[in-house]
């Protein structure tokens, strides 16, 4: 016996009569690993099933809790928490849930239709989402202005609070009337009709009026495979990602010092200036490069073998400093310059060609102790320590390797 889905008759009742014809404990594999389950079927339920882009209503039946509806073949299977009897129970929906789905659902009939009678972008997917619901167009790439032009006339809609209506015919006579999407299904079929708009058949829950939809946001369009995925939010969702978006507004504003009308030129300003402050520093780095170069090699001494040794541990300086200063140093004649940073973990080692050591075999020998990577020539080389810990007790080895 198929079940009745009271859902088609009314989709604004949310509780009801029904009896439960059988009740069976699910294997491990159907109940989805969330303890035990059961499956119920019943003569007729307001529940609606996942199907067609629209994901499935949650409720109760008696006592128990409904996790999960499911269409089986032309019967409804809800899965439930916990056994019942059969005979007469009393069900209900949980209502804020498929209210949301239902302002989607509908504000998706209204945008896909905008879209292909407005722009020639036929809708070929829908997907309902826990928070952003998207469609897929066929076409040309939807330009900025379409997108605008398309959320404008479908919010127009909105505002003009039309009638949506349920529909019963056939595919033919449905065809004669222009309906949006053809189907060949044999028989009576349903569809929903915005008044003067769209008519497109459809077994999920619809709204009575298109006030109900509150508000069509389009927030993003992607390329999917051939289409354009168009994501959208509609009623209760629009206002809760207003609220989220204009926190996260409010805050940027007040990290900018600015009204949050003028972010967007304030960060403009913002990056210009940081671009600018780094070009400056980046010219500042071989000048104090020199400088500091200047007093360690002052500081600095001669080995009885004639080589200056010069070991530094340096800690959070900007990355090109440490090849500015190994430079500057290695100026100097027979000089052998280590350096590392306490912080990224970078090292450094250089000599001045007179030196005659082997920098790039002297950080492999460094990283056999310590790991990293790196290389470079027998005069330069430059890598980083996988742990920057490290530094210090690698320079240390680095220096007891020149002995
Ligand atoms: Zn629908």
């Amino acid at each position: 016996m198929s079940t009745r889905r009271l859902y088609y008759d009314d989709s604004f009742q949310d509780n009801f009569t029904a009896q439960v014809l059988g009740c069976e404990p699910l294997s491990e594999g159907d109940e989805g690993g969330f303890g035990e389950r059961w499956g119920v079927f019943l003569d007729q339920t307001l529940l609606y099933p996942t199907s067609g882009g629209q994901p499935n209503d949650l409720g109760k039946l008696g006592n128990a809790n409904v996790v999960d509806v499911r269409d089986s073949d032309d019967r409804i299977l809800h899965i439930v928490d916990r056994p019942l009897p059969t005979g007469r129970i009393e069900g209900c929906i949980h209502w804020p849930r498929r209210f949301d789905h239902m302002q989607q659902h509908t504000g998706q009939h209204l945008l896909s239709a905008v879209f292909q009678e407005r722009f020639g972008l036929v809708t070929v997917s829908f997907h309902l989402g826990e928070t952003v619901s998207t469609i897929d167009l066929r076409g040309p790439q939807p330009s900025a202005q379409i997108l605008e032009g398309a959320a404008r006339a479908a919010n127009a809609v909105i505002f003009e609070d039309r009638e949506i209506t349920v529909r019963y015919g056939t595919a033919e006579e449905f065809a004669e009337q222009g309906v949006r999407k053809q189907v060949d299904r044999p028989g009576i079929l349903r569809a929903i009709e915005i008044a003067g708009i769209d008519l497109q058949p459809c077994g999920g829950t619809h709204l009575r009026r298109t006030g109900q939809i509150g508000l069509i946001l389009l927030r993003g369009c992607t390329k999917v495979r051939q289409d354009w995925r168009i994501e959208f939010l509609c009623g209760g969702r629009v206002e809760s990602a207003t609220r989220s978006d204009f926190a996260a507004l409010n805050h940027v504003a007040a990290q900018l010092k600015c009204a949050p009308a003028e972010v967007a030129s304030s960060l403009d300003r913002l990056l210009r200036e940081r671009e600018a402050a780094s070009k400056r520093l980046k010219s500042l780095l071989p000048k104090l490069a020199e400088a500091e170069a200047a007093k360690l090699l002052a500081d600095s001494s001669p080995r009885a073998d004639g080589l200056r040794v010069i070991a530094k541990l340096l800690e959070s300086v900007e990355p090109d400093y440490l090849q500015h200063l190994a430079t500057a140093l290695c100026r100097s004649e027979k000089a052998i310059t280590l350096l590392a940073d306490t912080e990224s973990g970078a090292i450094v080692f250089a000599q001045s060609p007179t030196a005659a050591k082997d920098m790039n075999a002297l950080l492999k020998q460094v990283f056999a102790q310590f790991p990293g990577k790196g290389s470079g020539t027998k005069d330069f080389a430059r890598g980083a320590l996988a742990g920057p810990a490290n530094a210090p007790a690698a320079l240390e080895h680095s220096k007891s390797l020149l002995q």
